[in-house]
């Protein structure tokens, strides 16, 4: 027997705003939510460095039919509605796109996300001989507490540039097999001066040494033995020698795999997260999408854990360029107006993980403008700090657009802030995106332990991030 409402609780359910829970509202989704995370967990374990992300992501673009965009450049080849395209940024960025019905200067629909994490790279001159041990100096990589980077096991990603000019990949540690490597920590009995210290100065930068080799080479004269031997492993493996380093991009990521978290199995927990998890969802979405009226475009940058700078990140010419030959294989006449005209009448949903609120530190967060865990994918008005300064902030017209998109195809959602005023803040690529004149918002999936070795995701969210992105990307936004 069900009770009757009484009349000022139908008002109220009609008249006040309760954000909803996304495995309560989606119930019928769910097992389609734990399907699609384990491809998520496929593509973190294959791309754990920006280029390893955007070579996986080619492959996958490649397999369902999108057409490399250089190639058909250099035949002059017509594109037309449903053709796919993509374009890969000196090995660090992805562009792709569904051409639409519309003429490309009418404006198209865009997703954005980062495919760079926080990590240590490996600096130019970096293996040295000490008490025994061989190292290798880094230089960390984006906002990092140091602290959280020592004791643990690395894998090492990247590739290293000749003499003679040719390209060797490497990657070690991701085996089963495989060695790993660790920085280490000093010892809580020795450690009297260290824990007097600030968090901030803990672990020094210059302390950041990664822990390569112990064993000497077989010979009683030649100095630093332990070197040796190591350049003579890396010479046999790679045909390297300590020269090589100068020319060469290596990463030190964490070793570990992408797990369930939760006995529910209800979260994933894994490296570089921020922001994988919305380039996974934004692929994803175009992958699946279907053609329509407005042209759908993907792109994902490099650099955003550094500022979006050079000609990888989102302050490059590369989201310029990549639709400026969109309009020119669908055009007889290309001319920088219908570019211009295309971008102030684009949509983006830039994508990028907003923290969620953590119960063991409740203080830093204004829990009624904060994400959570469960409750869908997130949208962010305005990000920046302290007043909204250098926010790319979404007007109240097209929160309105997405809101009523949202609402009418079954996205569960809601709202956060990055933190309590003042207590810090950050951006995004949304800003300069949103400089070329795009109407860009700030949209994601809520995340624990951002910029930590082991970030946290709820399943559910990761999968309204993509509803909500393949919803969007075959909208007509009229
Ligand atoms: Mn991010
Ligand atoms: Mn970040």
């Amino acid at each position: 027997m069900s009770e009757e409402k009484s009349q000022a609780e139908v008002l109220k359910e009609k008249l006040t705003y309760n954000a909803k829970n996304a495995w309560e509202q989606g119930k019928n989704e769910i097992s389609e939510a734990f399907d699609l995370c384990e491809l998520y967990k496929e593509y973190l374990d294959k791309g754990k460095t920006e280029r390893e992300f955007a070579a996986t992501v080619e492959k996958e673009l490649v397999k369902n039919g999108f057409e490399n965009l250089q190639n058909l450049m250099d035949q002059r080849k017509k594109l037309n509605k449903g053709d796919k395209v993509y374009y890969i940024n000196k090995h660090k960025a992805v562009a792709c796109a569904i051409i639409g019905e519309k003429p490309i200067a009418d404006g198209i629909n865009m997703v954005g996300a980062h495919i760079d994490s926080p990590r240590l790279d490996i600096k130019q001159n970096p293996l040295y001989e000490d008490s025994g041990l061989v190292l290798l100096k880094t230089h960390y990589y984006g906002g990092i507490k140091k602290y959280q980077w020592v004791a643990i096991p690395y894998s090492l990603h990247g590739v290293v540039v000749k003499a003679d000019g040719s390209k060797v990949e490497i990657s070690i540690g991701e085996g089963e097999n495989d060695p790993v490597f660790t920085i280490t920590d000093l010892l809580p009995h020795l450690a009297q001066d260290q824990m007097q210290k600030k968090a901030t100065e803990v672990v020094s930068g210059e302390g950041l040494n990664l822990l390569i080799g112990s064993q000497p080479y077989d010979d009683k004269k030649v100095k630093d033995k332990i070197k040796l031997n190591i350049l003579k492993i890396l010479n046999e493996k790679y045909g390297m020698i300590e020269e090589d380093f100068l020319s060469a991009e290596l990463e030190v990521v964490p070793a570990f795999k992408a797990k369930d978290i939760g006995l529910d199995r209800s979260m994933i927990g894994a490296y570089g997260q921020d922001d994988r998890v919305c380039a996974f969802t934004c692929v994803k979405a175009m992958l699946d999408a279907q053609p329509g009226e407005r042209t759908a475009l993907c792109i994902l940058t490099d650099k955003e854990e550094i500022g979006s700078t050079g000609n990888t990140g989102a302050q490059s010419n590369f989201l310029r360029s990549f639709i400026s030959k969109l309009i020119y294989l669908t055009t007889e006449n290309y001319s920088d107006l219908l570019l211009n005209l295309c971008l102030e009448k684009s949509f983006m949903l830039s994508a990028d993980v907003n923290p969620g609120v953590d119960p063991s530190y409740q203080e830093v967060f204004e829990k009624r403008n904060a994400s959570y865990l469960g409750n869908g994918v997130v949208v962010q008005k305005y990000t920046g700090s302290r007043g909204k300064y250098e926010a790319s902030d979404a007007s109240a017209e097209v929160m309105g657009l997405i809101r009523k998109l949202f609402n009418e195809n079954g996205i569960v959602w809601h709202t956060a802030e990055l933190g309590k005023v003042d207590q810090g803040g950050g951006g995004t690529i949304a800003q300069y995106v949103a400089n070329l004149g795009v109407e860009v918002l700030d949209c994601g999936v809520p995340i624990l332990s951002m910029h930590s070795p082991v970030e946290i995701t709820s399943k559910i969210d990761v999968y309204m991030c993509y509803k909500a992105m393949k919803v969007f990307l075959e909208s007509n936004l009229a």
